[in-house]
């Protein structure tokens, strides 16, 4: 049996180092916003190459905080992408504006900046990018027309964690990022956690205060804020776990090399990878037509598999206020009923992947 993936070992393999980080965090009598989230936060922004980085809840508050912060409301619009987590449409939805999503392109999975200038209207006010399975959107034309039109452009980037664009990493390439630690994610928290990373000092300081009940001062409230913190204990093992995050990036670009190599000369769609690109290969997503029989077959054959994601938003009941029949947006529709995420991860062996590779080609050929 391959698993989809191995969540305890990633814990497993650091067991010592989260022991010691839960004991540091107990016994040192401070459990929310204290010297591990101020350490993390400097560590993670960092990592990023961003000026600053806010320690939140999770990652779609993390989107939402940025929204809300760049004063987006009723009446606005926000481009997204058609193909994402439904989190990334819900981050706009939270702050009253409508999410108007932009067909990506079908190699790269990434949102086309071609397709973007088309859906801009007077009420747009900002364009979220996602670096959807871990490689980067195309920043600097994505960048380019949110100048162009007067719109901020920021970087979902929950799967991208250490992924870099013409060598800079994700989470520094737009005006600010959302990123998740939910546990699955390339930099997972034993939990749930997020954080903004930005340059913009000013965005930065607003965010610190909305994350914290609009506080800056205990009981002095200057904005009607919320209550998303990241924790002391998650902040512990984060930093822990950043400590190996691009050796277990290079793990899973390992992986990546077998899949890529193996699956070349295939039937299997395979992912593109721009010249400029360097994903964290969050997940490792193929492409056929007969999908859903390639899935049954690799479950009978003991390959976890999933689909992410099988219902692009605007299908889902949660927007049917949209209004948008199916037949819309062409480019996800067909990905949701083509696209699979094979095993993937850094606790996964070469053997297991090798021997997928060996699977699919017989089911290539059957
Ligand atoms: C996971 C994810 C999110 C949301 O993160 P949470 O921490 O689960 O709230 C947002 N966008 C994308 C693309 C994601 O994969």
């Amino acid at each position: 049996m391959i698993p989809f993936l191995d969540l305890k070992a990633s814990q497993m393999e650091l067991s010592e180092q989260l022991q010691s980080a839960f004991e540091r965090v107990l016994n040192s009598g401070w459990y929310v916003l204290g010297e591990e989230v101020k350490q993390f936060e400097m560590e993670f922004a960092d990592y990023c190459g961003a000026k600053h980085c806010i320690g939140v809840g999770n990652g779609l508050e993390a989107l939402h905080l940025i929204l809300h912060a760049y004063e987006i409301s009723d009446g606005d619009e926000v481009i997204v992408p058609s193909n994402t987590y439904i989190a990334t449409w819900l981050a706009a939805s939270y702050t009253g504006a409508t999410p108007v999503p932009v067909e990506p392109d079908e190699k790269t999975f990434n949102i086309d900046p071609a397709c973007i200038e088309a859906a801009i209207t007077p009420r747009t006010k900002a364009i979220i990018a996602v670096h959807l399975y871990g490689q980067s959107a195309d920043m600097d034309a994505i960048n380019a027309i949110g100048r162009n039109h007067g719109l901020k452009v920021i970087e979902d980037a929950a799967q991208g964690h250490g992924a870099r664009y013409k060598g800079k990493r994700v989470g520094s390439l737009g005006d600010a990022a959302g990123f998740s630690f939910y546990p699955g994610k390339n930099l997972g928290a034993i939990g749930d956690g997020g954080a903004v990373t930005t340059d913009d000092q000013e965005l930065a300081d607003r965010i610190r205060i909305l994350r914290n009940y609009g506080s800056r001062v205990k009981y002095h409230n200057e904005a009607q804020g919320f209550n998303s913190r990241l924790d002391e204990l998650q902040a512990a093992f984060l930093r822990e776990k950043l400590k190996r995050l691009d050796e277990w990036n290079d793990r899973r670009k390992s992986i990546a090399t077998i899949y890529l190599d193996g699956l070349k000369d295939s039937n299997i769609g395979l992912p593109e990878v721009p010249a400029w690109a360097e994903p964290a290969w969050h997940l490792f997503v193929v492409q056929s037509n007969d999908r859903d029989k390639l899935q049954h077959y690799l479950t009978k054959n003991g390959v976890g598999t999933m689909i992410h994601y099988p219902i692009p938003p605007h299908l889902q009941p949660a927007y049917q206020e949209l209004g948008y029949p199916e037949g819309t947006f062409p480019v996800a529709e067909k990905l949701s009923n083509t696209i699979l995420s094979l095993p993937m991860g850094p606790h996964m062996s070469p053997q297991n992947a090798q021997e997928i590779v060996a699977l699919l080609k017989r089911f290539d050929k059957s």
